[in-house]
């Protein structure tokens, strides 16, 4: 049977990736040595890096202002370390709280300085939004104006989904898991503008500018992760670049949303303009029945559509090695179910 995963994260990557790290990673191009064997010291190592540096920078279409780095932690560690990096001397920063992860960021921010929630003061040092809230599946379609403050997000589950303008985004970050290689690597993408603003107490190895000016190795990498980026950043401009991404991340929600909306026994739990195109959540409208449609979804290979606990009860994760095919067939599925209780 063909199954489907539309797990949050880890998420499903493209199969013939995987096929190749397999291939790749046992023997190193010839050298006798695994990808996981591979000396920091080695010339080989920074070579790994610099092709997967190279491969997000031109997919993400990064201005030279603009620095990558690698490091590791989840975004939830970068929560405190963003604020860390960027409170300095104002000590005092805006948020926008969109859901469960902005929430979060605000909660560990807090720790460092004063947050302003969903207002914007002049003498703030930064302005903080998540572009997608996983959990509530609530997207920004466009960017808010942040009236001059940098503008930071958090990407985690949409970064390489659609283009961004870096010329409006001043630092980016977010998790691997979802859209760019396994857990355990962290993207940072900063402006160079807002270097050297870090608190005393700010970890070395998260120190970014550091880590900026020693291309991320200021410590052990996680090679494996960023050799896996950079493939999964070749994949992307094969299939067409993020434009591309962009249309099909649209046009995969789009037909869950239609089905969903136009049946009589479930809801979508977001309605009009912020409705993510790579998190669908939605829920029977007798929510005793959610229990019923998991355990039907799984025989059908229709796998990990459960939500999370502070969200809906049901939750279609659209990244983007998820095919069109998976969606076509949970929602002949949900037509199925819908016609099974009518
Ligand atoms: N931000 C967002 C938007 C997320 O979706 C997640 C994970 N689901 C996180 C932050 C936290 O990521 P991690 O567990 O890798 O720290």
């Amino acid at each position: 049977m063909v199954s489907f995963n539309f797990g949050a994260g880890p998420a499903v990557l493209p199969g013939d990736i995987l096929e190749q790290a397999r291939a790749e990673a046992f023997n190193w191009q010839g050298s006798g040595m695994s990808l996981f064997e591979i000396p920091f010291g080695d010339p080989t190592f920074g070579a790994v890096m610099q092709t997967a540096h190279r491969a997000l920078q031109q997919v993400l279409n990064l201005p030279d202002s603009h620095h990558l780095l690698f490091l590791q932690g989840g975004a939830y560690a970068h929560f405190a370390f963003v604020a860390m990096n960027l409170m300095g001397d104002k000590k005092r920063a805006c948020y926008l709280d969109t859901g469960h992860w902005s929430k979060r960021a605000i909660a560990e921010a807090s720790k460092y300085g004063e947050i302003v929630v969903d207002r914007i003061v002049a003498d703030g040092a930064y302005c903080h939004m998540t572009t997608n809230e996983t959990t509530q599946g609530r997207q920004f379609h466009e960017l808010p104006d942040s009236q001059g403050l940098p503008l930071v997000a958090d990407m985690t589950s949409d970064i390489l989904t659609r283009p961004i303008d870096f010329s409006h985004m001043d630092l980016v970050y977010a998790s691997a898991q979802k859209n760019i290689a396994p857990a355990g690597l962290s993207l940072v993408i900063m402006h160079e503008k807002l270097f050297d603003r870090a608190l005393d107490i700010t970890p070395t190895v998260f120190n970014y500018t550091l880590q900026a000016r020693n291309n991320s190795r200021v410590n052990t990498p996680n090679l494996f992760g960023i050799y896996m980026a950079g493939l999964m950043a070749k994949w992307v401009t094969d299939q067409g670049g993020l434009p591309e991404m962009a249309k099909r991340s649209r046009e995969k929600s789009a037909v869950l949303y239609e089905t969903i909306d136009h049946s009589r026994f479930f809801h979508a739990s977001v309605n009009g303009e912020m409705r993510s195109h790579v998190n669908v959540c939605f829920g029977l409208k007798d929510p005793a029945l959610n229990e019923l449609f998991l355990q039907q979804a799984q025989h059908e290979g229709l796998l990990n559509l459960n939500g999370h606990s502070a969200g809906a009860p049901l939750r279609a994760s659209l990244y983007n090695a998820l095919p069109r095919a998976g969606v076509v067939a949970l929602a002949d599925f949900i037509k199925r179910f819908d016609g099974q209780l009518a």
